[in-house]
C-alpha cells in the first residue's frame, strides 16, 4: 500500500547508550515524531554515524528537516574553545546535524529547530551560542527548569515581533512558554532574524529574513500539546514542507 501524500520530514537521531548491555542506538524521543504526525507528516529517523554518502541518499529522499532539542553543540563549531560550563556533547550527532542542516540550508528545505534546534540552525548557518546562560548573562529568570518540573510548566513569557510568521499562527505576540535550555543565540547568522526574546532579553525564537521556512523557537511547542496553538506551529512546518516537495517534483 503506497501512501503519498503526507511530506517526510526526517529527524536525526541523538547517541543513545543502553546502560543495561553497553548497545549504542540513534534515538529521537517520540514527542517530536508524535508531533510531526499529529500535523500531517510523516516523520523518519535519520541515524548517526553514517557515510556521507549514505546520509546523502536519505537527504534526498526528505522534503523538510526537523533539528530536536538535546545536549550541547561542540563550540569549535562556533569558533570558541569549550567552557568548563558547557554541557554535555554528542559530537556523532553534530556531525550528522551540520551536514544535513547546510544541505538544506543551501537546497532550501523548511526546517524548524528546536531548543538545540534553534541553536544548531544558528550554528550551521554562520552564529555563534552562548555555552550558558547563567555563567555569560545577567539575568534572574531560570531558563533550565528540568528535573522534577512538568515539562509544559511556563517558566516565562516571549514577546515577539507581531510582523513575524510565528505571531501569526501562534496568534499572539506573547505568550507564555516552558524553557528546558542553559544556552542561547550570541551571534544571529546571516539571513536570520531575531522574532522573540524573553523579559531579560534573551532570544527565544529567529526566522529567516526572506519567506523561506528557516524557523528555530527556544522553548518545546512539542511538550505544550494542552495549548493547541502550539500545535499550528507544526502543522505550518508541515504545510511548508508539502509544497517544497511539490515544487521540486513537477
Ligand atoms: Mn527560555
Amino acid at each position: 500500500m503506497a501512501n503519498d501524500t503526507r511530506p517526510v520530514i526526517g529527524i536525526p537521531a541523538r547517541s543513545v547508550v543502553d546502560s543495561s548491555n553497553g548497545f549504542r542506538y540513534s534515538g529521537s524521543p517520540l514527542t517530536y515524531s508524535n508531533a510531526i504526525e499529529r500535523a500531517g507528516g510523516a516523520p523518519i529517523l535519520i541515524p548517526l554515524h553514517l557515510s556521507e554518502e549514505t546520509l546523502s541518499a536519505i537527504y534526498s529522499r526528505i522534503d523538510a528537516l526537523l533539528l530536536a532539542g538535546g545536549v550541547d553543540v561542540h563550540p569549535k563549531e562556533f569558533g570558541e574553545e569549550i567552557e568548563a560550563f558547557c554541557g554535555e556533547i554528542d559530537t556523532a550527532r553534530d556531525e550528522t546535524e551540520l551536514r544535513v542542516t547546510r544541505w538544506a540550508l543551501a537546497d532550501g528545505h523548511p526546517i524548524l529547530g528546536i531548543c538545540r534546534g534553534i541553536q544548531m540552525l544558528n550554528v550551521a548557518a554562520g552564529g555563534s551560542l552562548y555555552q550558558d546562560i547563567p555563567a555569560q548573562i545577567k539575568t534572574t529568570q531560570n531558563h533550565s527548569y528540568r528535573s522534577g518540573d512538568p515539562y509544559n510548566l511556563r517558566a516565562h513569557p516571549v514577546e515577539i515581533d507581531p510582523a513575524s510568521r510565528v505571531a501569526k499562527w501562534l496568534g499572539t505576540p506573547e505568550i507564555e512558554v516552558n524553557s528546558l535550555h542553559h544556552q542561547s543565540v550570541k551571534k544571529v547568522a546571516p539571513g536570520l532574524r531575531v522574532i522573540a526574546r524573553s523579559p531579560d532579553g534573551v532570544i527565544e525564537a529567529v526566522e529567516s529574513e526572506d519567506d523561506r521556512f528557516l524557523i528555530g523557537v527556544q522553548w518545546h511547542p512539542e511538550l505544550m500539546d494542552d495549548d493547541e496553538r502550539f500545535g499550528k506551529l507544526f502543522e505550518a512546518f508541515v504545510a511548508s514542507a508539502r509544497e517544497y516537495r511539490a515544487r521540486r517534483k513537477p
